[in-house]
């Protein structure tokens, strides 16, 4: 018995962080360096088979700009699933208010208060393979996620450490909630 789900899944994070970037590998599996920034959201779908199951990701990859914060609600509300995005290097260039880090735990608290309370919630720690650039400890991350209830990964999209990985262990855990 092939059983499908049909899973709203939205990525939350600050702009550069590498969303769309980790939507495009995975549902891709391309890589640009000069992607260009999202403007409003964008949708994707992709399935994944687990075990017998199979998992219909409708994906919103949303802009992460404040400018675009109050359209949140309307991609993360019934959201099955959100993957919330940092960079490790939290190099990026205009966004000097808030690490990324940061603004990834606004995300978390955010979705604690205003979200659905079953939503599994990733923590993608993106840019990994900037190792040398490191500005948060993967420690650090693990134990946020812990303590919050998310789980966490370090991924690439430029090299696709992790990026099919956090996807197929999202639909796992939605198919065993
Ligand atoms: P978004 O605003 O969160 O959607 O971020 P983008 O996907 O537009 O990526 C912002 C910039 O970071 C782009 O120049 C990407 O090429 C780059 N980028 C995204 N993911 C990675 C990654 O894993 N490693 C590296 N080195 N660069 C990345
Ligand atoms: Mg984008």
């Amino acid at each position: 018995s092939n059983k499908i789900k049909n899973a709203k899944l939205v990525l939350l994070g600050d702009a550069g962080t590498g969303k769309s970037s980790l939507v495009l590998r995975y549902v891709k599996g391309q890589f640009v360096e000069f992607q260009e920034s999202t403007i409003g959201a964008a949708f994707f779908s992709q399935a994944v088979a687990v075990n017998d199951e199979t998992v219909k990701f409708e994906i919103w990859d949303t802009a992460g700009q404040e400018r675009y914060h109050s359209l949140a609600p309307m991609y993360y509300r019934g959201a099955a699933a959100a993957v919330i995005v940092y960079d490790i290097t939290n190099l990026i260039p205009l966004i000097i208010i808030q690490a990324t880090f940061a603004r990834a735990k606004k995300w978390v608290q955010e979705l604690q208060a205003q979200g659905s309370p079953n939503t599994i919630m990733a923590l993608a720690g993106n840019k990994a393979d900037l190792l040398e650039a490191r500005q948060v400890s993967a420690q650090e991350a693990e134990t946020y996620a812990n303590e919050n209830g998310l789980f966490y990964m370090e991924t690439s999209a430029k090299t696709a450490i992790n990026v099919t990985d956090i996807f197929y262990e999202t639909a796992k855990r939605l198919i065993q909630a």
